[in-house]
């Protein structure tokens, strides 16, 4: 099955999606950071199509250099394997250092990506928007884990870039 992978620094509410995505409390919202968590795989079905959601928490567990100098090898492995990738990025804060290097990583590994825009609680505040923009991944979703604002539509558009299922083999 394919897989889709969702990618961000850490306390951009990865775990808060995956729980709000999958509808029950698979994933452990943890506010402490450096908290170890592993990466998840969530069996997932969205308008008739399996796929299986990864949960990317690798980057939490690095050593703060580490983290200024890369992602982490289970991220680049989790994106290399994936057949769409889900840029979570946070509202309220911007773009941090980090975020740029997830997105060199991101462009390295050359995947359907969809950037999404977490807690734009308040439908009427675009923050930070120009700058989402300019990281070239197309036009970022805004969506609120917590409220569950937007989340069907990045279902939808997750759908739309997942690759055609193989035509079965008679
Ligand atoms: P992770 O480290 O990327 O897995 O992030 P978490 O899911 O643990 O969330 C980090 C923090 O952001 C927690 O305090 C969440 O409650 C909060 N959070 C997550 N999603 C939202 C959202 O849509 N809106 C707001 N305001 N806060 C959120």
């Amino acid at each position: 099955l394919p897989s889709v992978a969702i990618v961000g620094r850490q306390n951009v509410g990865k775990s808060t999606l995956l729980n709000r995505l999958t509808g029950k409390r698979t994933a452990i919202t943890e506010d402490l950071p450096g908290t170890t968590r592993d990466r998840l795989h969530v069996p997932m079905n969205h308008a008739g199509r399996d796929f299986i959601l990864v949960d990317t928490g690798g980057m939490e567990n690095l050593p703060q250099e580490a983290i200024a100098r890369s992602v982490n090898d289970q991220v680049r492995a989790a994106m290399k394997e994936a057949a769409v990738i889900v840029f979570l990025v946070d509202a309220q804060s911007g773009l941090a250092p980090l975020d740029h290097e997830i997105a060199d990583e991101i462009r390295r590994a050359g995947k359907p990506v969809v950037v999404a825009v977490n807690k734009a609680d308040n439908p009427r505040l675009a923050l930070h928007g120009a700058e989402f923009h300019a990281l070239g991944f197309g036009e970022p979703m805004p969506i609120s884990a917590y409220h569950g604002r937007g989340v069907e539509d990045l279902l939808d558009r997750i759908f739309e870039l997942l690759p055609e299922p193989e035509a079965a083999v008679v």
